[in-house]
């Protein structure tokens, strides 16, 4: 028999139907042994160091028909992506000792029986914590939607929303190495600044402050979008669609506008701008582009290492920190990727 030990976990009380509340989720101390248990081959028992705050988690708190991912079990930890130290294994593929990344518990330990979305850490010249973001699936995302669903060429106009974001501010760092012109939004003069300041955006604006979205897209795209890469659907995404141009494609991401809502806002104008203008747009999912990350990783870490591209990350201390992290999202308080440290290494 190993050790055994507390374990901190976040577990889900309740389904979520509208918007999620600190008080969804509870803090549970359990106890967990720091060796797998024999007869569980392929399985990893990690130490958790940084989870990786993600919009998506909301709907994995109710039944949703049709989607990639299971729901969660109430009374259980929380799941989502993580960096963690591999304390043991009996997968072929991860030592113990290793740093790794992908999908772990919301606890201080988990045992990941199935690694089936674990990657290693290798880079241990950049923050660690960047495996929850631009070295990990946020990075992956960004990468994925813009160049492979998008396919960008020079001089092309390019819009970005909740663009301060994890996804957001690498897509139009991104969008500037392929030679574009590209325009943010989001929710505050902070974030504002930083994407005129800091990320190298062409021109930014803060939607909350917009009567009409509509108005200030053609204030900032006279001549229409080419590229759209949607992070927040509902009513950003109907007045984008009256603002493409020929042959322009929109990148579908995601959609924190409706996460919260329990009846979704619909897009009525499609006869008229996508089929007149001929607009490709895509619902795309990072995992059907993990075969891609080492291409990925040859791309981003010279440019992280030439100063050629920078991060943001928001960071929150502690496993008790990670409700009202979540609920932030949804609200924008997140300035920056959202991470929560468990342990340092
Ligand atoms: P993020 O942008 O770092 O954080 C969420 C941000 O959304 C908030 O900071 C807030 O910024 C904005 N927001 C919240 N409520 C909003 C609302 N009602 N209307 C407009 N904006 C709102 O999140 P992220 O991790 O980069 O994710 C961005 C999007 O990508 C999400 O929709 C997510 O679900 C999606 N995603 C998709 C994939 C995929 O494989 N397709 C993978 C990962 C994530 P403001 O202050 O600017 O409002």
């Amino acid at each position: 028999m190993g050790e055994e030990i507390s374990n901190k976990q976040v577990i889900l009380n309740n389904i979520v139907k509208t918007s999620v509340k600190e008080s969804d989720m509870s803090l549970r101390t359990s106890k967990i042994q720091l060796k797998i248990p024999s007869g569980c081959d392929g399985a990893v028992l990690v130490k958790n160091l940084y989870l990786s705050i993600d919009p998506f988690i909301i709907n994995r708190m109710r039944p949703l028909e049709g989607y990639y991912i299971a729901s969660y079990t109430l009374d259980s930890p929380i799941s989502g992506y993580g960096v963690s130290k591999v304390l043991d294994s009996t997968h072929p593929n991860f030592k113990t000792g290793e740093l790794v990344w992908g999908f772990t518990g919301w606890e201080e330990y988990s045992l990941i029986k199935d690694p089936i979305l674990l990657f290693k850490a290798p880079d241990k010249d950049l923050p660690l914590s960047y495996y929850t973001g631009i070295l990990g699936m946020p990075g992956m995302t960004a990468y994925a939607g813009f160049f492979e669903v998008c396919s960008p060429k020079k001089g092309e106009t390019v819009y970005v929303s909740s663009a301060s974001g994890a996804i957001g501010q690498l897509v139009g760092q991104f969008a500037k190495t392929a030679g574009c012109y590209v325009v943010g939004s989001a929710g505050s003069k902070e974030k504002v600044d930083l994407l005129k300041n800091k990320f190298g955006f062409d021109e930014a604006f803060n939607y909350k402050e917009e009567q009409d979205y509509n108005v200030a897209l053609k204030r900032y795209f006279p001549d229409g979008i080419d590229i759209y890469f949607d992070n927040v659907g509902g009513k950003m995404l109907e007045a984008v669609l009256s603002n493409m141009r020929l042959h322009g494609r929109v990148a579908l991401c995601g959609m924190i506008s409706q996460y919260s809502l329990e009846q979704h806002e619909g897009i009525h104008n499609l006869f008229n701008h996508l089929i007149t203008k001929r607009i490709r747009m895509e619902g795309f999912f990072v995992s059907n582009y993990y075969d891609l990350y080492p291409k990925f990783l040859e791309m981003v870490v010279p440019l992280i290492k030439e100063e050629k591209i920078t991060y943001i990350e928001d960071i929150a201390e502690g496993i008790e920190s990670a409700p009202r992290a979540l609920v932030g999202l949804y609200s924008g308080r997140n300035v920056g990727k959202q991470v929560v440290v468990v342990a340092r290494e």
